[in-house]
């Protein structure tokens, strides 16, 4: 079978489409660690954990900050359905910086009752934010 020039991504949540469109490459952020997408890639499903998915067309890379979901990876496309997902313009940077404060100070002093795992990925999913909103402002 011959290897497809593209591929097809979508980044989709449940109430909306975040991105969508024709790309070279895409790396996603799997539950098991990143990987890189091509055309011709096997099919494959993944659980995503929090990260940046980061796509490439031709010089131009982009990326979106996501929160857990699945990515379906065929030959000539890429789907992700996340949990949640925002392109630069939709984060707010007050908000994640205000969360991150918010979870630095929450680890800083563990109490007994805190829930170490999620105070965990409240701080990754703002840190995320920030670099996704950093790299929009750069490009
Ligand atoms: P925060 O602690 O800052 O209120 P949260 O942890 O409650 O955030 P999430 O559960 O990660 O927020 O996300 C809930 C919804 O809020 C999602 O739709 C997400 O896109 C949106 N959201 C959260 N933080 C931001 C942000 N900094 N900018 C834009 N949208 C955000």
């Amino acid at each position: 079978m011959a290897i497809p020039d593209h591929l097809t991504l979508e980044i989709v949540t449940v109430d909306r489409s975040v991105a969508h469109g024709e790309v070279d490459e895409v790396v996603v952020p799997g539950s098991e660690g990143s990987f890189g997408v091509l055309p011709g890639h096997t099919p494959m499903l993944a659980a995503l954990t929090v990260g940046e998915i980061e796509y490439r067309r031709g010089d131009e890379t982009s990326y979106v900050a996501v929160s857990f979901g699945f990515a379906e990876v065929l030959p000539d496309r890429v789907t992700i359905l996340a949990q949640i997902a925002e392109v630069g313009d939709d984060i707010d940077v007050t908000r994640a910086e205000a969360a991150v404060k918010r979870a630095r100070e929450r680890l800083a002093r563990p109490a007994a009752e805190l829930d170490y795992e999620r105070a965990r990925l409240s701080l990754l999913k703002s840190l995320v934010r920030l670099q996704v909103a950093e790299r929009s402002r750069h490009r």
